[in-house]
Formats: structure tokens, C-alpha cells, sequence
């Protein structure tokens, strides 16, 4: 019997606003344990919570970037349970009236593009971090968390392969980096995902019944635990056995998903309006002046790149992945700079060096404009393409300008034909043996020559010189 995936995701967004959705208190990663922390979000009795109107901007922002309808009424709801890091024994959240509903994400797989259409988009707070730690029978509970602006998106289930699912999600983080409202950071947990599996008989039109995995922190997991998932299902199916509705654990040591708990319904949780906070009414006006903020997304961003500068697909793809790559690309375009040799630079050495030391392109010494300074040395015949690369390096850690380098260091190409000529005949006289193999008819020791010279004008020498020497002095010697 062949089988076919069914997906759905439901990603968990951090907001970045600096404070909290219904107090005051900062959001700031890594603090002290409990030092974010007021009688609102450790739940008081007595307290009322303020809405955050950033983080409905920032949730508004986002259904507009992803073609969602923004309600124009909405409401918030309190989600009923128990577990210590909810001091509340209760979670505000939105259930009936979501900020926003429908739109879609769009990917591309092996070329093909392909719309994943979303449910809804809304807005909640995060809970607290339970911590186990050492032997003892105890838990720590750190608040700091609790209370920060959660953006919930669901996914309909239009996925179809682990892939896809990847995919969907490194689109929405990328769009979520872009216009500034979640950090997309996974390992932290300012991004997250819950993936729902179902698997069906090819060609059935009914949904089979799904499993909820959790605990996915990065992008090769989710792809290994949804597929690990679904070759557990359709054994089970093949085995005869029916799949069991429930809420499951991946476990990246073992490389498995386990049964966490049985799946909750809506009506567990005992939903019903937040009485201390009154409905959200977003104006027109304001939905409109927030769409008016909105940058150019990804993907028109990447469109543009190809028509206008005649860039490759796979150089675009890149160079749009994170908004400050295609700023800085831009600017040394703007200012001169030939945009396939910026590309090739930005993905080459640029990226070797950023990712060397982990680093944002934002956050170097490196501006456009010595890139665009580097590129005229080289189009000039100033220095060699090889020595751009050391001139590149140079420039990226000290954030000096390309000419400056090259003069401090000597490094201005020797177009001289008669120095380059003295180099030519001391490397022939220095290696009569492979003059006598290249003679005997072993081409390939022209690159071994072209090596020796260039070591010995240490990489100065006009590569296009140096080869028409060699080639005029060795065709002389056997003559
Ligand atoms: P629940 O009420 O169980 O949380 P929802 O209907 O809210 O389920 O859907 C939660 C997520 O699960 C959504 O992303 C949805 O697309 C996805 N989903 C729903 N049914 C299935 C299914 N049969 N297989 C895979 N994913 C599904
Ligand atoms: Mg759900
Ligand atoms: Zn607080």
C-alpha cells in the first residue's frame, strides 16, 4: 500500500518588543533566574494586565506580510491548566477571534513553487521554564519567561513531506528576520515548532488520524523526527494497527519520537473570554499605516535581484536570505560595484569569513563602499585576483580600505615585463629537468612554473605576463 504524508505546523513565535505582553517587565534572554518578574506575570491574585500594543503591531505586521485577513475585532481568551510554569493556572491566549486569519506562505521545492496556506495567526503569552537538573526530587521554575508576547501560526495541513515542512519553515523565518518581529532563534527558543503527522492511503481524499510531535529545536531535527514519524505510522498501519490521536516527544539522542501524553481537546482546556481585558479593535487606519512600514518581503526582493541585476536564481537566493546581506549588497551595487562580482565576493569569502566566526554581516568592519574600492584595484590591473583575496581578508579584520592595505604591504601587481622576464629565466634555470620533461612534451608543467614565479614575486606578478613569458621562453628552448 503506497502512502502519503499529511503536515501540519504550529509555530510558536517570541516577539522582540522589550517588554512583556501584559506587564512591564524586560524580555532579555539569559538573565538571572526570576529577576524579570512583577505580580502580573507571577499571576497575583488582584492584578490586571495591560495589553502590549507592540506586540499586536508586530502580530498585525506579520498577517500582512503573509497575506492574512486582520480581523478587525478580536478577542482574548483564557486557556485553563495546570503545570507550575503557568503560575496563573491559566494562559491568555486568543481561541474563537484570532488576530488573523487565512493567507498563506509560499515555497519553492526543486524548482516547483507551492502555496501553504495558514489557518490563523494569533497572539498569546509564553509560560515559564521548568528546569530539572542534579539527582535531587525537585524542579526549579524560572519566570522570566512567563509573559512574553508568543505569536502562534498555524499551518493548514497542505504539507506533504518533511522537506516541505522545513522549507515552510525556513521561509517563515526568514520573512520573520525581515521585517524585525521574532529573532529566529531555534536553539533558544525564541522560534519554535510543533509538527502534526498523519499518514493516508495515496489517492484518499479523508485526513488520517494525527500525532503531534514536540521538541524539535532545529531544522534537521524537525525533518528527521516528521519523517521518523511517518515510517512509525505507516508501519503500524501495515502492521494492521490503528494510530493512536496523542501529543509525542522527539528524542534526538535515540532518533525517535515517544508517547508524551494523550492528545488534550479544546474543551479541556475550558475556554472562555479574558474578562480583564477588553476586545482588540484594530482601526483600517492603523492596519494601513502598519502595511505602509512594510519592507519589500523575500521573495519580491529576490525577483527583483534576477531582473534587475541579471543575477542567477542560486546567487538571489542567498543574498535575499537575511535583510542585511541584501542591504549591503545593494549599496555596493549603488555605489559602482559590478553586482555579480559583489555576489561572488559576498558568497565566497565573505560568508567563509563570517561564518568562520559566526558573525552577522551587519556586525563586521567591512562596509559596501571598500568592497566596491577593492573591485576597481582589480578591474585597474592594480593587483592580481589572488591577492584580492589576502587584500579581502585584510580589509574584513581591520576594516581598512583596499588601497591602503595594498600600499602598506606592497602588494601592487608587477606588470613590468622585464622584472616578471628576470623571474621567467630564473626559474627556468633553476629546474633544467622539468624544462627538459616540459620539452619532451609533459604540458602540464606549465602550471608547476606558473607556481614557482609567482611564488617568488610573492603572488605580484600579472598572472596574464607571467604565462605568455613562460610559454615564449620554454617554445624558445626547445626550438
Ligand atoms: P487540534 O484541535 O487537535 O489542535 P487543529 O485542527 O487545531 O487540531 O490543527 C492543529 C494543526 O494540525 C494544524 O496545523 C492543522 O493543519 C494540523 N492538522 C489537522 N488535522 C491534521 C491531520 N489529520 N494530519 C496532519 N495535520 C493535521
Ligand atoms: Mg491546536
Ligand atoms: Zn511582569
Amino acid at each position: 500500500m503506497q502512502y502519503e504524508a499529511v503536515i501540519g505546523l504550529e509555530i510558536h513565535a517570541q516577539l522582540l518588543t522589550d517588554s512583556k505582553m501584559f506587564c512591564g517587565c524586560s524580555t532579555k534572554f539569559g538573565s538571572e533566574p526570576n529577576t524579570q518578574t512583577c505580580p502580573v506575570c507571577i499571576g497575583m491574585p488582584g492584578v490586571l494586565p495591560v495589553m502590549n500594543k507592540k506586540a499586536i503591531e508586530y502580530v498585525i505586521k506579520t498577517g500582512l506580510a503573509v497575506n492574512c485577513n486582520i480581523a478587525p475585532y478580536s478577542r482574548f481568551a483564557r486557556k485553563n491548566y495546570f503545570y507550575p510554569d503557568l503560575p496563573k493556572g491559566y494562559q491568555i491566549s486568543q481561541y474563537e477571534l484570532p488576530l488573523c486569519e487565512g493567507g498563506y506562505v509560499e515555497i519553492t521545492d526543486n524548482g516547483a513553487s507551492k502555496k501553504i496556506r495558514l489557518t490563523r495567526i494569533h497572539l498569546e503569552e509564553d509560560a515559564g521554564k521548568n528546569i530539572h537538573e542534579g539527582t535531587g526530587n525537585y524542579s526549579l521554575v524560572d519566570l522570566n519567561r512567563a509573559g512574553t508576547p508568543l505569536m502562534e501560526v498555524v499551518s493548514e495541513p497542505d504539507i506533504r513531506s518533511p522537506k516541505e515542512a522545513v522549507e515552510f519553515m525556513k521561509k517563515l523565518r526568514i520573512i520573520l528576520r525581515y521585517i524585525g518581529v521574532c529573532d529566529g532563534n531555534m536553539e533558544q527558543g525564541s522560534l519554535r515548532c510543533d509538527a502534526n503527522v498523519s499518514v493516508r492511503p495515496s489517492g484518499q481524499k479523508e485526513l488520517g488520524v494525527k500525532t503531534e510531535i514536540k521538541n524539535m529545536n532545529s531544522f534537521k531535527f524537525i525533518e528527521k523526527a516528521i519523517d521518523y514519524e511517518i515510517k512509525r505510522q505507516i508501519k503500524i498501519l501495515n502492521d494492521g494497527g490503528r494510530i493512536i490521536q496523542e501529543t509525542r516527544l522527539w528524542d534526538s539522542d535515540r532518533g525517535t519520537t515517544e508517547s508524551m501524553r494523550s492528545k488534550e481537546e479544546a474543551h479541556d482546556y475550558r475556554y472562555f473570554p479574558e474578562p480583564d481585558l477588553v476586545p482588540v479593535e484594530v482601526e483600517q487606519s492603523w492596519a494601513e499605516k502598519i502595511k505602509a512600514q512594510l519592507i519589500e518581503l523575500p521573495d519580491s526582493r529576490r525577483n527583483r535581484f534576477i531582473s534587475q541585476y541579471g543575477l542567477p536564481q542560486s546567487d538571489t537566493e542567498i543574498l535575499t536570505s537575511e535583510m542585511p546581506i541584501a542591504e549591503w549588497f545593494e549599496k555596493a551595487v549603488k555605489l559602482g560595484g559590478d553586482p555579480k562580482a559583489v555576489s561572488n565576493w559576498i558568497m565566497g569569502e565573505f560568508m567563509r569569513l563570517l561564518n568562520e566566526e559566526n558573525k552577522q554581516i551587519d556586525e563586521c568592519a567591512l562596509k559596501p563602499e571598500q568592497l566596491v574600492g577593492l573591485l576597481k584595484l582589480i578591474d585597474k590591473g592594480i593587483i592580481s585576483g589572488k591577492i584580492a583575496k589576502t587584500v579581502f581578508e585584510e580589509m574584513y579584520r581591520t576594516g581598512k580600505d583596499a588601497g591602503e592595505i595594498v600600499k602598506e604591504k606592497g602588494l601592487v601587481q608587477i606588470t613590468d615585463e622585464s622584472a616578471i622576464e628576470k623571474a621567467v629565466d630564473d626559474v627556468i634555470a633553476k629546474n633544467s629537468k622539468e624544462v627538459e620533461r616540459f620539452k619532451a612534451g609533459d604540458e602540464n608543467l606549465l602550471g608547476f612554473f606558473v607556481g614557482q614565479i609567482m611564488k617568488a614575486t610573492r603572488g605580484k606578478a600579472n598572472p596574464k605576463i607571467v604565462n605568455e613569458l613562460l610559454r615564449k621562453k620554454l617554445s624558445a628552448h626547445t626550438a
